[in-house]
């Protein structure tokens, strides 16, 4: 349907590919793999000690994710990125094999700790995450996570490029709202309502502006909470991933990832009417084996290089920063 539109196939977006691909179209495939077939080899990479093995890797993730979209709508893969990074975790697990070693020493080690991640730490990112848009969930991946061009962004989510970064900054307060929202949820004292309510609910978000720094200066769980909430921004690209993979060496991949030849973007397209705008379920839970543990640990400290790293995206690309 769409690539008989008159659109090229670069200039789809990763639902509507997902929609071709569904209905048979190899080359809406083949458009997919131009567009993520680099980023899920890196991935892949941080799996396997081979370029072949990680080729296959990658070659079944695709495969997954074809037959996946014959039979559910695009929305619910949610972002693609994600699902085939999920799709690669899950079968290089299966590969740990003693007497021959494919996995890389890092990998293997996490395989052989049991390759579980905790669904009680940070639960806030992935039951927020998981309350975003498909398209939401795309932005936020690509623009906080990946650290990808708007003019890629553009492309995955059909947004005119003009409007990726205002959805990005959208998306993000939208995002920390529901994890304010989510986290306070903990939130049992009188007073402490209060205090969430007038400044991490309160209108326009003043999270720089004048607060009531009496009670936090008095209440050590508001002071935590007010923390994480204001370190949002920068902690999201290492904690986000972990929560949704389990699996997230995030200097390994992006240093494969940067030196991988940039996916091609396509030309400019018109803004589709209405398109991505559909409140759809978050991605489906991913193949790996998950444990239910305590209480995310308090008082955790972000390591001064993920705060950079994370400037570097949400800052650098917008003049103004995305989440004020
Ligand atoms: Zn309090």
């Amino acid at each position: 349907m769409f690539l008989a539109s008159g659109l090229r196939r670069s200039e789809l977006s990763d639902a509507e590919l997902l929609s071709a691909a569904g209905e048979g179209a190899a080359q809406a495939m083949r458009a997919l793999e131009e567009r993520h077939g680099a980023a899920v080899r890196a991935y892949a990479r941080t799996c396997v000690v081979s370029a072949d093995d990680a080729a296959e890797l990658t070659a079944y993730a695709f495969t997954g994710l074809r037959l996946r979209a014959a039979r559910t709508p695009p929305d619910a893969v949610g972002c693609v990125r994600v699902a085939l990074f999920d799709s690669v975790r899950s079968t290089a697990v299966l590969w740990a094999r003693p007497e021959q070693p494919v996995l890389t020493r890092s990998f293997g080690t996490w395989v052989g700790s049991g390759a579980v991640w905790s669904l009680d730490e940070d639960g806030e990112l992935l039951a927020a995450f998981r309350g975003l848009t498909a398209q939401q969930q795309c932005v936020l991946w690509h623009a906080s996570v990946e650290r990808d061009p708007s003019e890629l962004i553009a492309r995955v989510t059909g947004l005119p490029e003009s409007e990726v970064w205002r959805e990005a900054v959208d998306t993000g307060r939208m995002f920390r709202r529901r994890c304010a929202e989510l986290y306070a949820q903990r939130v049992e004292q009188t007073a402490c309502l209060r205090f969430v309510n007038s400044v991490l609910l309160g209108p326009g978000e003043s999270w720089d502006g004048p607060y009531d720094t009496g009670h936090l200066r008095l209440c050590a769980d508001c002071r935590e909470l007010f923390r994480e909430l204001r370190g949002l921004q920068a902690r999201l690209p290492v904690h986000l991933p972990r929560r949704l993979l389990g699996w997230w060496p995030a200097g390994a991949y992006h240093t494969a990832k940067d030196a991988s030849p940039r996916p091609r973007a396509g030309g400019a397209r018109p803004a589709p009417a209405g398109a991505g705008q559909r409140r759809v379920p978050g991605p489906r839970a991913a193949h790996g084996r998950r444990t239910r543990r305590g209480r995310r640990p308090r008082g955790r400290a972000v390591p001064a290089g993920l705060l950079a790293a994370a400037a570097l995206v949400l800052l650098v690309s917008l003049a103004a920063g995305l989440w004020p």
